[in-house]
């Protein structure tokens, strides 16, 4: 009986009751992930097949398939939902692939939609007008950054490497954009993340273009490249990036880089990069205080203003309390106040302190904050087994189902990604994670306890 309900579950539906149109979703995607990601990996996604619960995608390489679901898919997932609530999974599926003689696999269609190198990275060079220094607020979390920049683009190659750090949403693309667009006026200028410069560096292995790889990116008078620290880990590219990085230097290039932390806590990277990129400026940017908070919202404010031609009807009680209460970063705090400006202006109300409250319900209470320890010892006390035992390399089903609800639950509530994941589970391999993570989610559709459980945890996570 069940297993005929799965069957009439799994037909594949006919043409008149498909509802996903697969342009729109990709439109959503762009919007959602930006077009940097979207046209280096969700871009390359087909629909192949539609359930009514869940959709079998294309994909064109093995790499390309780990790589979407170890980054994107558990935001892909509520995306697709919004195209049609019942999906609840989606599964890929190699296409067009053929075997070379490495044994690599590649897509052959894709291989043939390769454009030059030089075509589509022209495409992503293009800096953002609106992130320039004009626009960016100085105050005492940044000024060194934002001083250094501008005399690395009044004289060239002085400070070699400029390397600017922070954690997320503090300005450093604003800044890394900013010196591009004002060094383009007079040079020629690269201005890639670190993972788009993987995303060329594999294409050209696949391709066999290396030579033209190498040359493309040796051959800039200023090179910036932002996040860095995405190469941890990743030998192939930092061989790469290393003797990108000392020809550039050897011709007197400018290099500008961006982190997430100071060059020598690059962890998984090769000690000679560490010292390269030390080994010139290291200037760092701070959490904005109170002070350059009001100073950014009170532009934004003045921006918008110019933008509708009306005035805002902001008070400084509100921007006050906006600028207290956001404490995360600038890209949070630019968020909010975009909530807090397009409610009073539908509204067309002043807004009081209460309002914003309630506006800001959510955005707020994310802040706390999930880590994978406290995962494990929440879950191990819900099970009521010692956290040794979960963690241990014991296979027996009562440690191993509280183990794989507990990576489950690692990846769905923290942003640690599957190699770091499995890294605290007595290091163990990503694909372990990735197994665990669809065994959870199989169960839960099934099994009501499971469900329930799951639920129960995430409850007791979310009230800590
Ligand atoms: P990061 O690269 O450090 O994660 P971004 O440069 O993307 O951060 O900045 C996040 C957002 O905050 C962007 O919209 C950026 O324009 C804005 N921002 C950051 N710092 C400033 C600043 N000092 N003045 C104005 N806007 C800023
Ligand atoms: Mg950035």
């Amino acid at each position: 009986m069940e297993n005929k309900f799965i069957k009439i579950k799994e037909t594949l539906l006919n043409e008149e009751e498909k509802t996903i149109v697969w342009a729109n979703v990709q439109n959503s995607f762009e919007n959602f992930f930006g077009s940097e990601v979207y046209s280096s990996w969700l871009k390359n996604i087909t629909l192949l097949e539609e359930y009514n619960d869940y959709l079998v995608l294309g994909v064109p390489t093995r790499f390309f398939r780990d790589w979407i679901v170890s980054r994107y898919l558990d935001k892909i997932l509520p995306q697709l939902k919004t195209f049609k609530n019942s999906i609840n999974r989606v599964e890929f599926k190699i296409s067009g692939e053929r075997t070379i003689n490495s044994g690599e696999t590649f897509n052959v269609d894709d291989f043939n939609k390769v454009t030059e190198i030089k075509d589509s990275i022209l495409n992503y060079n293009r800096l953002n007008p609106n992130l320039n220094f004009d626009n960016f607020v100085a105050g005492s979390s940044n000024e060194i950054s934002l001083s250094s920049s501008k005399k690395v683009c009044e004289q060239i190659s002085r400070y070699n490497p400029l390397y600017i750090y922070g954690g997320v949403g503090l300005g450093k693309t604003h800044l890394l954009n900013a010196i591009g667009l004002e060094l383009e006026k007079k040079t020629n200028v690269m201005f890639i993340s670190a993972e788009r410069f993987m995303y060329h560096f594999i294409k050209s292995i696949k391709k066999n273009d290396m030579v033209n790889f190498k040359d493309f990116f040796r051959k800039s008078s200023v090179f910036i490249i932002d996040d860095i620290q995405f190469i941890r880990g990743k030998e192939g590219l930092q061989e790469e990036f290393f003797h990108t990085f000392n020809s550039l230097i050897d011709k007197n290039s400018q290099i500008v880089i961006s982190a997430d932390r100071a060059p020598l806590k690059l962890d998984r990277v090769q000690e000679r990069i560490k010292s390269r990129l030390a080994g010139g400026l290291v200037v760092d940017i701070d959490i904005p205080d109170l002070d350059l908070k009001i100073k950014i919202i009170k532009k934004r404010l003045e921006d918008i203003q110019n933008q509708f031609k009306e005035s805002s009807n902001i008070s400084e009680e509100v921007i006050n309390f906006v600028a207290t209460e956001s404490k995360t970063n600038i890209r949070e705090l630019i968020g909010v106040l975009n909530r807090v400006v397009t409610f009073s202006r539908i509204h067309k109300k002043i807004l009081t302190i209460n309002d914003c409250k309630n506006i800001l319900k959510d955005v707020f209470n994310q802040e706390k904050i999930i880590t994978v320890d406290k995962i494990q010892n929440i879950v191990a006390n819900f099970f009521n087994i010692p956290l040794v035992e979960m963690l241990s390399q014991r296979r027996s089903r009562p440690l191993a189902r509280p183990r794989q609800i507990a990576m489950y639950l690692a990846k769905k509530m923290t942003t640690r990604s599957l190699p770091e994941i499995g890294r605290r589970f007595a290091n163990r391999d990503h694909t372990t994670v990735i197994h665990a993570v669809k065994t959870i989610t199989r169960l839960s559709e099934k099994d009501d306890e499971m469900k329930k459980n799951i639920e129960k945890l995430r409850n007791l996570l979310l009230e800590e």
